[in-house]
């Protein structure tokens, strides 16, 4: 089974339109969506529309939660909270049952999924292999994919230790750079952004879970940010919101 996995798509039409356009391309066999699906872009509910019948789980993310009123505001940023209100104003009711009926943890086939950490599953960010360490402690998991950091980033705990593997955009990190390891590995994989990256390339981000030969890729498209970028301004946003994806941080 070919998984895709979509993460943090926040609002962003077309960068997840340029996504959906790769993902026909690449024909995954299931896709499931990490979550924050709103939040910082101007078009939550086209962006809701676009995924709730694609997607085989979708989780909801902070983000998620604040644009519903179950989240508190006091740990976002003052340009996250500002559209986190704007979003609340906007949304449609049929994006809110939607998003309302979210879980925040899910499995596919043996994948684990959860929006930010398996120990956490909508607040704690997965940035380095000291924070994988304690998620790979938490939980048996053998395989497990997160999002909330829009980082692409591939995990991999082997005996005692935890590394961060390095990923390049469109090649698989595989079975067999896993088989070299040696002994029984477990990986904890994150797709990157595909609607706010943060890893300084403006591409949108999403990933490929081979289940049969436990091979992980990175895709990254190019899209139309100017129109995001425009979207975001129009609707009176913080000016910051879309400077930002320019910039790809
Ligand atoms: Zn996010």
């Amino acid at each position: 089974m070919l998984v895709g996995l979509l993460s943090d798509p926040h609002a962003n039409l077309p960068a997840l339109e340029a996504v959906l356009a790769d993902v026909g391309r690449v024909r995954p066999d299931v896709l499931v969506c990490l979550g924050d699906f709103v939040g910082y872009g101007a078009q939550p509910n086209e962006v809701v529309d676009a995924l709730r019948d694609r997607c085989a789980v979708s989780l909801a993310g902070n983000h998620d939660l604040a644009a519903l009123g179950a989240a508190d505001l006091s740990t976002f940023n003052r340009f996250a909270a500002a559209s986190a209100v704007w979003t609340r104003e906007q949304l449609d009711p049929s994006a809110v049952s939607f998003l309302t009926g979210l879980p925040s943890r899910g499995s596919i086939g043996e994948l684990e999924l959860a929006h930010a950490s398996l120990r956490d599953p909508v607040g704690e960010y997965v940035i380095d292999s000291f924070v994988a360490a304690a998620n790979f402690e938490v939980h048996p998991f053998l395989q497990a994919a997160v999002g909330h950091t829009h980082v692409a980033a591939l995990f991999v705990h082997v005996g005692e230790s935890v590394m961060r593997a390095a990923l390049t955009a469109g090649e698989p990190f595989g079975a067999k750079e896993l088989e070299k390891l040696g002994g029984p590995v477990r990986v904890l994989l994150n797709p990157g952004g595909i609607g706010q990256p943060r890893d300084g390339d403006p591409r949108a981000a999403w990933g490929l879970w081979d289940a049969e030969r436990r091979a992980f890729s990175v895709r990254r498209v190019e899209y139309a940010i100017e129109a995001a970028q425009e979207a975001i301004r129009a609707a009176g946003l913080p000016g910051l919101l879309a400077d930002r994806l320019a910039e790809g941080w």
